[in-house]
C-alpha cells in the first residue's frame, strides 16, 4: 500500500495521511495448503456492485503433518458489521464449515478425511459479493467499483500453525501463497472489468459481455468494474500497460502516468528480475484516502509518479517475493519503497541522521499487531525508517553487493516467501562484513 502523498496544488496545504485508510509453483514442504487453484465464476447486476457465483479450489497438501482442515480468508467482512457482512458463502461442498471466526474473516472447513502428504483435494462454494460505498480497495466511488480482497482465499498453515491474524486497515494482513486463477466476469457491456491477469472478451447475453481473466503464480486477484477511460500502451521490453482512469482524469494526467507506468516496470525489471505476468493493469482514481494499493497485475492509484512507481514494486515485493504482511510487513514495504528511492535516483544521503525512535520496543521488523496499536508510527518507521535502511545497508556491502544482493535473493524466492531471517542471511552472505551490529543498530530482528 503506499502511503498517500502530497499532490502539488496552488494552496499550500500541508497534510500527510499515512497509507491507512498494499506453472510452477514454489513449494517448501511447510507451508500448505500449497499450490492453489481458484476457479470462479461471477455475474454482477447492472452497476458492477454487486456479484454472485461459484468459487472453488483446488489444493494440495505439500506437509508430512495431514491437514485435517483448511480456512478461508473473508478478508472483505471486514468491511460489514459481523455478522452482517459483504461476502457471503453458502453450499460449502468437499469439507464442513464451521461458524465464522475473527471477526467474520475467517472460515473454517473440516475436510471428511485427512489430506495427507502430497494429496490433492478441492472445495467449492456459492459466493455472493456486495460492495460497499467508498473510494476504498474494496468500494465504490460513485459508478465505479474496486474490488481487492473479496474472493476467499485459503489461509496459511507454516511451521508457526495456522495465520488467522485479524484485517488491518494500516496496511495489509495478507499472507498467500502462489497460485492460479481462471475467473469469469458476466457483466454489462458499458462496465469495462480491469483485472489480474490476461482477459478474454466475449459476448454474453444481450448487452453483457463476459470477461475471462486468467493469471498464473499470483497470490490473489482483484479487479474493477467501472465506466473507465482506457488507454494501452507496452513496455520496451514487451509488458502491456493498461491505464483506466476516472472520468475527472484528464488524458493528459493519464498519459503521464502511463509513462511513469512503463519506465517504473523497466527499472524495477531490471534491478529485480523480468516482470512475469505480461500484463499491468493501473486504476486511477484521485478519490482515494490511500496514494495507491497493490495487486498482482493490477494496481489502484491516485495520480502520483511515486505512488505508481511503489505500488508497481510492489508486484516483486509483496507479488513475486511474497512475505506474510501480518508478522513481517517491512518486508515489503521497506523493501518497496527502497525501490522506489533508486527508480526516483534518490540514495537516502544521511537520512538515518533523521532517525528518532519512540520507544525501545519500537523496531523496523515489528508486525501488525505492533503498528495497530501505533499506527501513527506506521509509515515514519516501516516505509522511511526502512527504507534508509536499506540505503544504509547499500552503503555498508557496496552498491554492486547490494545490487547483486537483491536480484539474486528475488530470484532465490521467486513464487515463494520471504521472511527476515532468510533475508539476513543471504546479506550476511553477501558481504565479508559482520552485519550484527548493522542489524542491532536499525532494529531489524529476525
Ligand atoms: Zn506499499
Amino acid at each position: 500500500m503506499g502511503r498517500r502523498v502530497l499532490i502539488p496544488t496552488v494552496a499550500v496545504l500541508l497534510f500527510l495521511i499515512w497509507g491507512v485508510p498494499s506453472a510452477a509453483f514454489a513449494v517448501d514442504g511447510t507451508r500448505t495448503p500449497a499450490s492453489p487453484s481458484y476457479t470462479v465464476s461471477l455475474t454482477s447486476n447492472t452497476s458492477g456492485s454487486t456479484w454472485t457465483g461459484h468459487e472453488s479450489i483446488t489444493f494440495t497438501n505439500p506437509s508430512a503433518d495431514p491437514l485435517t482442515e483448511v480456512y478461508l480468508r473473508l478478508w472483505d467482512n471486514y468491511h460489514g458489521t459481523c455478522p452482517s457482512t459483504p461476502i457471503t458463502v453458502t453450499n460449502v461442498t468437499g469439507g464442513t464449515p464451521t461458524p465464522l471466526s475473527v471477526a467474520c474473516t475467517a472460515l473454517k472447513i473440516a475436510l471428511p478425511v485427512p489430506l495427507i502428504q502430497n494429496e490433492s483435494a478441492s472445495i467449492g462454494f456459492d459466493l455472493s459479493i456486495v460492495v460497499p460505498s467508498g473510494a476504498d480497495r474494496f468500494g465504490s466511488d460513485g459508478s465505479y467499483n474496486f474490488i481487492g480482497n473479496a474472493l476467499p482465499v485459503l489461509a496459511v498453515r507454516d511451521a508457526s500453525g495456522w495465520h488467522l491474524d485479524p484485517y488491518t486497515n494500516n496496511g495489509e494482513s495478507f499472507y498467500a501463497l502462489a497460485s492460479n486463477y481462471s475467473v469469469t466476469l458476466d457483466h454489462p457491456t458499458s462496465l469495462l472489468v480491469p483485472a489480474t491477469g490476461t482477459s478474454v472478451e466475449t459476448p454474453g447475453t444481450s448487452g453483457r459481455t463476459v470477461t475471462k481473466a486468467t493469471a498464473a503464480n499470483v497470490r490473489e486477484f482483484a479487479w474493477a468494474a467501472g465506466p473507465f477511460v482506457k488507454t494501452t500502451s507496452t513496455t520496451t521490453t514487451g509488458v502491456a500497460v493498461n491505464v483506466y482512469r476516472v472520468s475527472s482524469i484528464s488524458s493528459s494526467s493519464a498519459a503521464s502516468m502511463m509513462t511513469t507506468a512503463k519506465n517504473a516496470l523497466v527499472a524495477h525489471s531490471g534491478r529485480f528480475g523480468a516482470y512475469p505476468y505480461g500484463e499491468v493493469d493501473v486504476v486511477l482514481d484521485n478519490n482515494f484516502w490511500f496514494g495507491g494499493m497493490e495487486y498482482p497485475g493490477f494496481v489502484l492509484d491516485v495520480v502520483s509518479s511515486t505512488a505508481l512507481a511503489h505500488e508497481l514494486a510492489h508486484q516483486w515485493w509483496y507479488g513475486i517475493v511474497g512475505d506474510d504482511e501480518y508478522t513481517s510487513p517491512w518486508l515489503d514495504e521497506s523493501f518497496t519503497d527502497y525501490a522506489t528511492d533508486l527508480y526516483n535516483g534518490l540514495s537516502g544521503t544521511n537520512c538515518w541522521n533523521n532517525v528518532s525512535w519512540q520507544s525501545s520496543a519500537e523496531k523496523i521488523s515489528n508486525s501488525m499487531a505492533y503498528w495497530d496499536a501505533h499506527s501513527s508510527r506506521y509509515g515514519t518507521v516501516v516505509y522511511t525508517y526502512g527504507k534508509c535502511a536499506l540505503h544504509d545497508l547499500r552503503r555498508t556491502i557496496g552498491t554492486t553487493a547490494m545490487e547483486n544482493l537483491l536480484k539474486n535473493y528475488a530470484s532465490a524466492h521467486w513464487y515463494g516467501i520471504s521472511t527476515t531471517a532468510e533475508f539476513k542471511a543471504a546479506a550476511q552472505a553477501a558481504t565479508s562484513v559482520d552485519l550484527s551490529s548493522f542489524w542491532t543498530t536499525h532494529r531489524i530482528d529476525g
